[in-house]
C-alpha cells in the first residue's frame, strides 16, 4: 500500500475529517526523517543543516526535526520563540532578517544567537554591541548578494542585482569595501549568502557558493590567517510538485556543489546551510473533503474546505506554484481513471472570490460530494502558515508515524468547530 494511502486510511479510521472539520494537515514524521537523513549523507561531516523555520513554524514538526540532527534559522522573534519552545538550543540558532531591530540583535548577541548582518546601517548597530558584549560567542556574519541572477520566480530570487536581501557585492568598489570591514574586525567570523530557492538552477546556487568561498579564501589570506571559519550556504533546494519524485535530490546538489567549490568539501571551512521547503513539502498532505459539487458552463467543479486561506501562495500564483491533487471516495479508496470517468474540473475552495481554485480545467476522476480530495507537497508554506487562523480556525494539524495499519495518528494543533469559536465569545 502505498504511504499517501495508510494515510488517508488512517485518517479515515480515526474520523478526524467530519461535519465539523474539514481540512487537516498531515506530516508525515518518517518521511521527515528520511529527507533529514539524505540530507546529512549526501554531505561531508563539516556540514550542519539548519530549517528555515519559516517553511513549517509548528513547534511539533520542529522538535523532530532537532531530533534528527538539524538546527534552527529564524527571521523574527516569533520564529525564535518557536525554536525555543521546540528545543533549539541558542548555540544551534542563526537569526537572519533584513529588518533586524536594535532589539532583536541586543538580544542575539547577548544570547549568543548567530546572526547575519544584512547591510552597513546594521553593521554600525553590531559594532556598537560587540563593544557591550565582547565575549559574545554569536558567530556573526555577513549576508552576501552575489549579484548573479535570478532564477524562474521573481519573488524567491534573491541573487539579482536589485534584490532586497544583504550586500550588494558587485556595485561599485563594495567587494573591496567589504574585504576592509572583515580586516578591521577579527570578530566577523563567517560570510552568508542565499542565492535563491524555488525556481533557481543548481548550478546559480553553485555559482552563489564559489563567489562567498573566493571572498573568504581572499579576506583569511589577507589577515594572513583563518578569520573566516565558516560558509552560510543559504538558499532553499527547489522542489518537485509535478510528481512523487524527489528531483533533485540533496546528492545532486551536493555533486554540483562538490564540482564547483571541492574546497568546502574538505573540512577547511564549517559549512551551514537552510534548507526549508525541500525538508518539509513532500512531506506533508492537506486532506480535505467535497462539500458540494455542481457542472457550471461545461466545467465539473468540487468546491472544497481548502483554498486562499491554507493554499495561499497557490491560489494568488497559480503559474508559479501549481500542486497536484488525488480524489478518494468516503471509504478510502482513491479515484482513478479505472473506476471513474475523466471530467474536466475545477476544484475549488471555500473563500469568496472566484479565484479560491487549487486547480483549474484537469482531466480528474469525477469528484463527488462526501469525497476527500488529498493536495500533494503541502509540508512547507501550507497548513503551518495559513493567513486566516483566526477568523477560520477550523484547520486541524496531525502528524502520522509508523507503518500499514499500525500508521499512528496523533493530533498536533487542535482545530476549533463552530461550536468552539461561538462558545469562545
Ligand atoms: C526562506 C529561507 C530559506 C529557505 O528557503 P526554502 O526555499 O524554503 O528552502 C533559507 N534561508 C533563508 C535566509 C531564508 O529566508
Amino acid at each position: 500500500m502505498s504511504r499517501k494511502q495508510e494515510i488517508i486510511n488512517s485518517a479515515i479510521r480515526a474520523n478526524i475529517i467530519d461535519e465539523n472539520l474539514i481540512a487537516i494537515g498531515v506530516m508525515d514524521l518518517n518521511g521527515l526523517e528520511k529527507t533529514v537523513n539524505d540530507a546529512y549523507a549526501a554531505f561531508p561531516q563539516n556540514f550542519f543543516h539548519t530549517f528555515a523555520v519559516k517553511a513549517n513554524a509548528l513547534v511539533n514538526v520542529l522538535k523532530p526535526l532537532r531530533e534528527y540532527g538539524m538546527g534552527a534559522e529564524v527571521a523574527s522573534p516569533g520564529e525564535l520563540m518557536i525554536a525555543r519552545a521546540a528545543g533549539f538550543s541558542t548555540k544551534d540558532i542563526i537569526f537572519d532578517s533584513p529588518a533586524k531591530t536594535m532589539v532583536d540583535l541586543h538580544t542575539c548577541i547577548k544570547h549568543n544567537i548567530s546572526l547575519n548582518i544584512d547591510n552597513l546601517q546594521e553593521l554600525e548597530r553590531i559594532d556598537h554591541l560587540i563593544k557591550e558584549f565582547p565575549k559574545t560567542q554569536s558567530v556573526i556574519g555577513f549576508r552576501v548578494n552575489p549579484q548573479i541572477g535570478s532564477g524562474q520566480i521573481a519573488s524567491t530570487s534573491t541573487a539579482t542585482a536589485t534584490s532586497k536581501f544583504g550586500f550588494a557585492l558587485t556595485d561599485g568598489n563594495n567587494r573591496q569595501q567589504l574585504i576592509n570591514i572583515y580586516k578591521e574586525r577579527p570578530w566577523l567570523n563567517s560570510i552568508h549568502t542565499h542565492t535563491g530557492s524555488q525556481g533557481c538552477e543548481l548550478e546559480l546556487m553553485a555559482g552563489g557558493v564559489k563567489v562567498i568561498t573566493d571572498l573568504a579564501e581572499e579576506i583569511n589570506a589577507l589577515v594572513g590567517h583563518q578569520q573566516v571559519v565558516r560558509l552560510d550556504i543559504g538558499g532553499g533546494l527547489p522542489v518537485n510538485f509535478a510528481s512523487d519524485e524527489v528531483t533533485p535530490s540533496f546528492q545532486e546538489y551536493a555533486d554540483i556543489l562538490k564540482a564547483t567549490v571541492p574546497l568546502i568539501f574538505t573540512d577547511k571551512y564549517q559549512v551551514k546551510t537552510e534548507f526549508g521547503r525541500a525538508i518539509v513539502a513532500k512531506n506533508g498532505v492537506i486532506i480535505t473533503r467535497v462539500e458540494y459539487t455542481k457542472n457550471s458552463g461545461d466545467r465539473h467543479i468540487a468546491i472544497t474546505h481548502a483554498g486562499a486561506q491554507i493554499l495561499t501562495r497557490t491560489v494568488f500564483l497559480p503559474k508559479s506554484w501549481p500542486l497536484r491533487v488525488t480524489g478518494y471516495l468516503p471509504t478510502g479508496e482513491e479515484r482513478t481513471a479505472n473506476n471513474t470517468e475523466l471530467v474536466a474540473t475545477d476544484v475549488a475552495g471555500p473563500c469568496c472570490f472566484a479565484g479560491d481554485l487549487i486547480c483549474v480545467n484537469q482531466a480528474l476522476p469525477k469528484l463527488v460530494a462526501n469525497d476527500y480530495v488529498m493536495v500533494h507537497d503541502t509540508g512547507g508554506y501550507y497548513f503551518s502558515n495559513h493567513f486566516d487562523y483566526n477568523s477560520l480556525p477550523r484547520i486541524g494539524v496531525y502528524s502520522v508515524y509508523g507503518k500499514d495499519d499500525a500508521l499512528q495518528i496523533e493530533c498536533i494543533r487542535q482545530a476549533d468547530t463552530i461550536e468552539d469559536v461561538l462558545n469562545k465569545m
